[in-house]
């Protein structure tokens, strides 16, 4: 199994801390060159049975800037070519701007896109559902998975459920 994934979500939501937990040692690549191409590789986990490959979206990760058509356009192509979307959020942070400047672009969108609230060791069980009923009529997410990046709570779980999916 293998397919490439790119992460997304507002800024500090934890799409680093992610990265970096998943490929941990791992990294097969790990580039900071710019690339010819659009999509910037950011790390490749290879493991017995599967080869995820993490790329990186131009583009997406500055809802607050007035992004020209350009900028725009890349963002959905990349969104189109690559085989998973995770899009992250923060357990702890209310639904905002930048996650329906992100939404606007996925309704174009019609690879998989999985919604993943990260952090959830900052809230309490409870208020894991008020979160959930916030976003899943946002978009027609493949699966919701709540994680820790962190702490690494559901990690391999999320690993699990993409390879089902690839
Ligand atoms: P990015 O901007 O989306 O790449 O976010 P980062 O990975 O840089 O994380 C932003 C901040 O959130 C950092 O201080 C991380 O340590 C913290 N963070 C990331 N994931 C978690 C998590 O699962 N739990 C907690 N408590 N903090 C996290
Ligand atoms: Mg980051």
């Amino acid at each position: 199994k293998s397919g490439f994934i790119t992460i997304i979500g507002r800024p500090n939501v934890g799409k680093s801390t992610f990265l970096n937990r998943v490929i941990g040692q791992k990294i097969a690549i790990m580039s900071d060159k710019p690339q010819t191409t659009r999509n910037k590789i950011q790390g490749v986990l290879t493991q017995s049975d599967s080869q995820f490959v993490f790329i990186d979206t131009p583009g997406i990760h500055k809802p607050k800037h007035r992004l020209g058509d350009f900028m725009v356009g890349l963002a959905e192509n990349t969104l189109n070519e690559v085989d998973a979307i995770l899009f992250m959020i923060n357990a702890d942070e209310g639904y905002g701007k930048g996650d329906q400047y992100i939404l606007d672009l996925l309704q174009k969108v019609k690879n998989p896109v999985f919604l993943i609230i990260n952090k959830i060791d900052l809230i309490h069980p409870d208020e894991l559902f008020p979160i959930i009923d916030q976003y899943k009529d946002k978009c027609n997410f493949e699966e919701i998975i709540p994680i820790s990046a962190l702490q690494g709570n559901n990690v391999n779980h999320l690993l699990d459920i993409l390879k089902q999916h690839l």
